[in-house]
């Protein structure tokens, strides 16, 4: 069984969704996102997390050293016993640097790089379209699950917004860094011989289950 794996793949493409489903398995495997981390952080009022957040928010990376201190805290606490899906984490070549020697230290190698593959086009379709209820959060897709009334959720009757980073603009922003800085991942870990590719086009319960699969499989 593969223990310990890393999410990779453009804002949109699945990765937190599936990384939770297969989390709450009985796989037994932790879901580590470094967004939520640094969302903590940046919650928390901190100094640090002000700066955070500005980042954040801005749909930019916060800076590698700030990421690598916080994953280190994380890092210290994994043993050989440990498995974990990182999901967001390393974004750069650094980041992705860093870690190898993290796990080599402690004779930990990774077993799979899974990359979620699709197109700017298709994540464009499916976040633009996407509509929350400020008051109780379900969540609906104009053409996907579009509610019975436009624009009213159908649980509670509030109305329907588009979350801020949901927008076409700042998920433009979002995939251009992602094309910058982190895309170049997907051949490194490829050159290790790691990489596996998943179509995140495929619909999610289908992509459980070859996950599931690659995870168990010998
Ligand atoms: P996510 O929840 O993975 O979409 O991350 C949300 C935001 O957190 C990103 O847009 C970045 O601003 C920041 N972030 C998360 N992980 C990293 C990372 N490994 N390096 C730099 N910034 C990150």
């Amino acid at each position: 069984m593969k223990r310990r794996l890393l999410f990779l793949g453009p804002p949109g493409s699945g990765k937190g969704t599936i990384a939770a489903r297969i989390s709450g398995s009985d796989l037994g495997i932790v879901h580590v996102s470094s967004g939520h981390l640094l969302r903590l952080e940046a919650e928390s009022g901190s100094e640090l997390g002000k700066r955070i957040k500005q980042y954040i928010d801005n749909g930019d990376l916060v800076p590698n050293d700030i990421v690598l201190a916080l994953m280190y805290r994380w890092f210290c606490d994994q043993g050989p016993d440990s498995k974990f899906i990182l999901d967001g984490f390393p974004r750069t070549i650094l980041q992705a640097k860093e870690l190898d020697s993290w796990l080599e230290q402690k004779d930990m190698p990774l077993d799979s790089a899974v990359f979620f593959e699709i197109s700017q086009k298709e994540v464009l379709d499916r976040v633009t379209g996407r509509r929350i209820c400020m008051k109780c959060g379900q969540t609906y897709h104009v053409t996907q699950f579009p509610p019975k009334r436009a624009g009213i959720c159908d649980v509670c009757g509030s109305i329907l917004v588009q979350r801020p980073d949901d927008s076409l603009a700042a998920m433009e922003h979002r995939f251009d860094v992602y094309w910058r800085q982190t895309a170049p991942l997907v051949e490194y870990y490829r050159n290790k011989g790691i990489l596996f590719t998943i179509d995140a086009t495929r619909p999610i319960e289908e992509r459980i289950q070859i996950l599931k699969n690659h995870i168990t499989e010998k």
